[in-house]
This record gives C-alpha cells, structure tokens and sequence, in this order.
C-alpha cells in the first residue's frame, strides 16, 4: 500500500502525520507500507519511521547519478537519504513535465542500479478510454518502458495500473474495470517475461482510492494493492486503506 503526497506537506508536518500514522498501522503485517513525500521531506519521514515497517520513497529522480543538472535528484541521491522507494512515470509527470515511455525506462534503470524499488506507472487518458484505445495505450506503455528491461531488472519492478480520468478526480474505475486493466498488463508481462514473471508481478491500483472503496477493489485477486494519492494524506484515512 503506496502513498502519494505529490507536492503537499513540509517537514515538520511530515512529522506529524507519522506521529498518528504509525500507531494506527502497527497491527498491519499483511502488506508493505510506504510513503512517498515530496523530496525535501525524505530525511523526515525516514527518521520518523525507523524502527517502524514503514518505508519511505521518492517521487520521481533523474537517470544520471551527479552532474550539471539543476533542480534534479539521483538515485544514489534518494538511497543515501534512506528511502527504498521511487515512483516513475506517474502521470503527471508524463502531462506537465515531459515524461515519456523512453524516460521512464531510463529513470527505471537508474533507480534498480541505485538498489531502489520503483513503483512504474502506467494508465490510459479519457479520451483514449472511450475511444477504446486502452489496451494499445498499454501495450505501448509497457513496450516502451518496462519491455527493455532484463528478467533480473524486471523481477525487482513494482506496477502501477493508474487511469488519469480517476486520477484525483473522485471517479474510480470499477474493481471489474481495473483488473480488466491490470490482465491486460499482466498478459504483457507473461508475453515479454514469461508466466513465472507475470504470476509474481505487484500491480498496483491508483486512481481516487478512499477508505470507502479500498475493499472492493482489493477483492479483486488481480488487484495486489494501491496507489493513493489524496486519501493518503490524512492519517487516519491513509491507516484506514491499509487497515482495508
Ligand atoms: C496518485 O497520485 O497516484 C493518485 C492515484 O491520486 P488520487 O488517489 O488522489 O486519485
């Protein structure tokens, strides 16, 4: 179970939240937990969850590891903080900063050579849902930046199923819909990695997953967690999710 702050909370309110969060998830064994705050935020959450099984991740990071790259984080950068953890290709990264598949699997590589976890994302627009394009956004989603990786590199990868019509919109897709979604991922999987690949696989679910949905769509056996944006800035409701 991921959470996803994107650019809210500061330091010392990064603090405060896990000083609710973690009593509330102490009980909670049947998952991995982690939350991902804007960077600025990792050496806080790290030094508020040690010691706890709350792990910490980044946002995003950049495929080199130092250099003449103003405004942005390495790999080595985020793992030396103490974060395990990154999320890659969220959506909107892929809108509003250029994001594209051929990044994404650059930014992948970089984050498996610094020994994090990523967290890919990868999930149709509106319009191209209702003009049936799903399946090939997918495809081609996944073709351009997992499909380069190796089996050892792959093995290590965390998926995120992420629609951007549900994206902080309040519409989530239907439990049905999203493990339609996650067997098509999947079927790539299978189709590039072979079977063992495909049954080991995490996908993630992401798109306005609140305490009031989480059981449904974690009913679905497809479905092997969640990637929360909005409801996982509250402590309660965040604990809520994972307590699902
Ligand atoms: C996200 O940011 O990855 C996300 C799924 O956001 P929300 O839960 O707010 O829709």
């Amino acid at each position: 179970m991921a959470g996803n702050w994107k650019m809210f909370k500061n330091p010392a309110e990064t603090t405060a939240f896990f000083e609710k969060f973690l009593p509330q998830v102490a009980g909670a064994t049947h998952c991995e937990i982690v939350l991902c705050p804007p960077a600025i935020n990792i050496p806080a959450a790290v030094a508020a969850t040690a010691g706890s099984r709350v792990e910490v991740g980044a946002q995003n990071l950049y495929w080199k590891n130092e250099g003449a790259f103003t405004g942005e984080i390495s790999g080595p950068m985020i793992k030396a903080a103490g974060a395990a953890w990154v999320i890659i290709g969220h959506s909107e990264r892929r809108q509003f900063f250029g994001e594209t598949d051929a990044t994404v699997l650059e930014r992948t590589k970089a984050a498996l050579a610094a020994g994090l976890k990523p967290i890919v994302c990868v999930g149709e627009m509106l319009a191209e849902r209702e003009a049936g394009e799903t399946e090939a956004v997918l495809h081609q989603q996944f073709a351009g930046g997992l499909a380069g990786l190796s089996a050892e590199e792959f093995a290590r990868v965390v998926i995120a199923y992420e629609p951007v019509w549900a994206i902080g919109t309040g519409k989530t897709a239907t439990p049905e819909m999203a493990a339609d979604a996650h067997r098509i991922i999947r079927g790539r999987v299978e189709a590039a990695f072979g079977g063992n690949a495909a049954a080991a696989v995490r996908i993630l679910y992401g798109g306005s997953v609140k305490p009031d949905n989480v059981k449904g769509l974690m009913a679905q056996p497809e479905i092997d967690g969640a990637l929360v944006g909005g409801a996982s800035l509250e402590a309660g409701s965040f604990a809520s999710i994972v307590n699902f």
